[in-house]
């Protein structure tokens, strides 16, 4: 077995068994490998064995992976987990099948106008800052329900569900605490009429506590690929 199907088939077990213990079925939870800084080759790799969902979070990154990628068969399902910039938007509108770190609705609303209508509708999540902290990024909870009403009329964009970065915990409660946040965050916008299926949450560290939460999607990074090299050292 090589490395990666190794951490693979770990990670997969540890989905897996997180799965049973919350009394979830595996199909509920789907995973999203987080390829930033790998090279084509090691995600060409991962495709081989059957993983499908990248994720990608530096635009120009992205765009030159996506495009020198375009020959893999069946495609793989692209997502944009990063920062966005309004200058940046067209490069991912035209390119990505999710993206993960809406907070703003002049980014939601360039990302439908520059979405081309050949293609399907931009699936978005919404990034929530549930660190309470300025600066950071993500919508505040408070402010979530507005700008999920407002995403929610654009037209080439399928809003999807809520996506968050907590803070890292020590803990298994300490981890939890920040998830079940968001589900419960999910839940009160659901009851507020949005439809809301998805809960982008959990990553190497805490796959676990946000699958016990209801994560439908981890983004795992680490626990697929080993540790990330530094981005000077890239050739
Ligand atoms: C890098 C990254 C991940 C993956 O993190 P790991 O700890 O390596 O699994 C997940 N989500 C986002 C938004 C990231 O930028």
């Amino acid at each position: 077995m090589t490395q990666l199907e190794d951490d693979r088939a770990r990670v997969e077990r540890r989905i897996a068994a997180a799965c049973r213990q919350a009394g979830r079925e595996r199909d509920e939870v789907r995973l999203l490998a987080v390829s930033k800084t790998r090279s084509t080759a090691e995600i060409r790799a991962l495709h081989a064995l059957g993983q499908r969902l990248f994720g990608e979070n530096y635009v120009q990154e992205f765009v030159a992976k996506h495009d020198a990628l375009t020959d893999l068969d069946p495609p793989p399902e692209w997502h944009f987990i990063g920062a966005l910039q309004t200058n940046k938007t067209r490069a991912v509108a035209e390119r990505a099948a999710w993206v993960h770190g809406v907070d703003r609705l002049k980014i939601a609303e360039r990302l439908s106008r520059q979405r081309p209508d050949a293609m399907a509708p931009l699936q978005v999540c919404l990034q929530v800052d549930l660190s309470g902290e300025p600066g950071k990024a993500g919508v505040p909870p408070q402010e979530a329900g507005a700008l999920a009403a407002a995403v929610a009329r654009l037209p080439n964009l399928a809003l999807r569900g809520l996506m968050a970065i907590p803070a890292p915990a020590q803990d298994p409660a300490g981890q939890r605490r920040p998830l079940a946040r968001l589900r419960e965050l999910r839940d009160s916008l659901n009851a507020q009429g949005r439809d809301l299926d998805t809960l982008s949450m959990g990553m190497s560290d805490d796959l676990e506590a946000a699958i016990l939460e209801g994560s439908t999607l981890v983004r795992i990074g680490t626990a697929l690929f080993g540790p990330r090299r530094p981005k000077a050292r890239q050739s």
